[in-house]
């Protein structure tokens, strides 16, 4: 019996990448899903406040964000749907989690490293400054080891850039079962699913991956964009000036993105894909990286549309999701409670 848990956040549409690395896989497991298993996709709003937010572009961005959910073919009656922050426990776990979690290894999480190494310190080239950035970004590892944990998840379908959350989610489980005896443990030990495509990169700069919050919105395409923009920003991504096509994602970061890409909307194999190409150009290729990445989404786009127009059945869905959750939820939290002796 498996337990899925994954989540995105509510920081904007989401881009190829999301839908790649993430959504279309969270679609497959509830394809897959057998009798007993149980499946929780969340929007998680209390991650999104680590970067200041708008008030009213948040409330706007997280009914955005169900619509998407339901837009791409996740069903309310077999997944559970809900907003993070519709569900208290996760925020008391983290707080548990973050009393069991060295400051030493969230220094180590790449992703506040990344965090650290575009907060330069005004005074000096080279330092990095804590001092800018606040400690919920610091912590953001923890509560996503909380969302997993409190409904003891066993698979996370997460991309590459989320893979050390998850092994600090599983240290975190396995510290607290060796440490809070019961019975039997409390947690399983999440494992990571990841897509055949698990890392998509930026379109004006393939060293990095794309990203909802890159200020460069040339960089991804997103679920909504129409045929024209699909195409202007595919024929507009950065590859090399070496003649051919070839996959070789360390020399070749942009053009092999592209081939990841079509590999991907066609669910091939990168290196056939590639082999395709031998002969051929970068023109011809964009081309049909446009053609296939509009196959892909003119459905999820066009249901969009619709669902974004039910706000009285998108506050419905997510009034039963939170209720569902907060069921599951709280058998663990009472449990946890019980070992540590706050029950
Ligand atoms: P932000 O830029 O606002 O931090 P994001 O684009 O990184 O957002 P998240 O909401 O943090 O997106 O992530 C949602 C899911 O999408 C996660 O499972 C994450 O691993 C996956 N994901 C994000 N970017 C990519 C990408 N470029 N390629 C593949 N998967 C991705």
């Amino acid at each position: 019996k498996r337990v899925v848990l994954s989540g995105i956040q509510p920081t904007g549409i989401p881009h190829l990448g999301n839908y790649l690395g993430a959504l279309s896989n969270w679609v497959k497991l509830q394809k897959t899903a057998e009798p007993g298993d149980t499946l929780f996709f969340s929007i998680v709003g209390w991650h999104a406040l680590t970067l200041p937010q708008d008030p009213a572009v948040l409330r706007s961005s997280r009914d955005d964000m169900l619509a998407v959910l339901l837009a791409i073919g996740l069903d309310p009656e077999r997944s559970v749907l809900f907003h993070q922050d519709h569900n208290s426990h996760h925020v008391e776990l983290c707080w548990i989690l973050n009393c069991l979690t060295s400051v030493g290894k969230l220094r180590r999480m790449t992703t506040w490293k990344s965090r650290l190494a575009t907060s330069r310190n005004a005074s000096s080239e080279t330092e990095v400054d804590e001092s800018l950035l606040n400690s919920g970004l610091f912590t953001y590892p923890v509560l996503q080891a909380a969302d997993i944990l409190v409904y003891r998840a066993t698979h996370v379908p997460v991309g590459e850039d989320q893979q050390q959350h998850i092994e600090l989610t599983r240290d975190l489980a396995e510290t607290f079962n060796r440490t809070f005896k019961g019975e039997k443990p409390l947690f399983p030990l999440p494992i990571y699913l990841n897509a055949p495509s698990k890392r998509i990169l930026s379109l004006r700069d393939p060293t990095s991956k794309m990203s909802k919050s890159s200020p460069d919105t040339a960089s991804r395409i997103l679920l909504t964009d129409t045929a024209s923009q699909i195409k202007s920003k595919i024929r507009a991504a950065v590859t090399d000036s070496i003649l051919g096509v070839t996959y070789d994602p360390v020399s070749r970061p942009g053009t092999s993105n592209l081939l990841t890409i079509l590999a991907a909307c066609t669910e091939s194999n990168v290196q056939d894909i590639a082999g395709m190409y031998a002969t051929k150009g970068h023109g011809q290729l964009k081309n049909d990286v446009a053609d296939a990445v509009e196959e892909l989404l003119k459905g999820p786009r066009s249901e969009l549309e619709r669902i974004r127009r039910e706000k009285a059945f998108l506050d419905e869905v997510a009034r039963k999701g939170a209720s569902k959750a907060i069921v599951y939820s709280c058998a663990t939290m009472k449990d946890i409670k019980q070992r540590m002796g706050l029950a």
